[in-house]
């Protein structure tokens, strides 16, 4: 039916949903089909729970508390995980104080805004120092502080399983602790007054998982940190 209106219009109401007659047009709500609540706007929370690291680079007066805080997204629900959330940096020594606050505040705004984050752990690890980098304890050589903050990352990925940790086998294991004991016995100078390396003196350096964890053994090269071995 149509209405013609001859007067002015000085004033308009929205018609309010009539409650009775609306729910008869909706179908039940079943217990099974209930409507998942996905989080695309997340707030922080007050509280979220994380994860301190502690390094040690020699390139930094003192350590560094490396603190990465974790949301759980969906919780209770088939789609709930387990994303990193925000970065915080602390250290006695304020001489990177100023790259590193900017560092973290880009790294926390990669996180919140979600998809797939473990990219950053390739960029920030392919970062070379100009000065030429260290060896952390165990032999293992990060490139510059920026790539150790990196590794941190993705140790932190590892545990909360965005990243797939490459465990080696027991086989590979136990081949490679014989290798060693092997090498060691056949080494008659053997220097243990420092334990500044988890693997031999005069082990040199892998390419495959930068640790100077190499073994020349028969005419073999034999990584004792990652398995990596070449002969001839
Ligand atoms: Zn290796």
């Amino acid at each position: 039916m149509t209405v013609k209106i001859s007067n002015k219009i000085v004033g308009y109401r929205v018609k309010k949903a009539d409650p009775e007659t609306t729910t008869e047009h909706q179908a039940p709500l079943q217990p099974e089909s209930k409507p998942v609540q996905m989080n695309e706007y997340i707030e922080r929370p007050d509280f979220l729970l994380g994860t301190t690291y502690k390094i040690k680079p020699p390139v930094a007066e003192h350590a560094m508390y490396i603190t990465i805080n974790d949301i759980l997204l969906n919780e209770g629900t088939d789609h709930e995980s387990r994303q990193p959330y925000e970065v915080f940096i602390n250290s006695k020594s304020m001489e990177h104080f100023q790259w590193v606050i900017a560092l973290t505040r880009v790294i926390s705004a990669v996180f919140r805004k979600g998809g797939d984050v473990t990219f950053l752990v390739e960029e920030l690890r392919s970062v070379y120092d100009p000065n030429g980098g260290y060896f952390k304890k165990g032999g293992v050589f990060m490139p510059s502080l920026v790539a150790e903050i990196g590794a941190v990352i993705e140790k932190h990925l590892k545990a909360i399983g965005l990243l797939e940790n490459e465990e080696m086998s027991e086989t590979t294991k136990r081949i490679l602790a014989e290798k060693r004991a092997e090498f060691e016995a056949s080494q008659t100078t053997a220097t243990n007054d420092e334990k500044a390396s988890d693997y031999p003196a005069n082990a040199t350096m892998c390419g495959k998982c930068n640790t100077k964890a190499v073994i020349v053994m028969d005419g073999c090269a034999t990584c004792l940190s990652c398995g990596d071995s070449k002969c001839g």
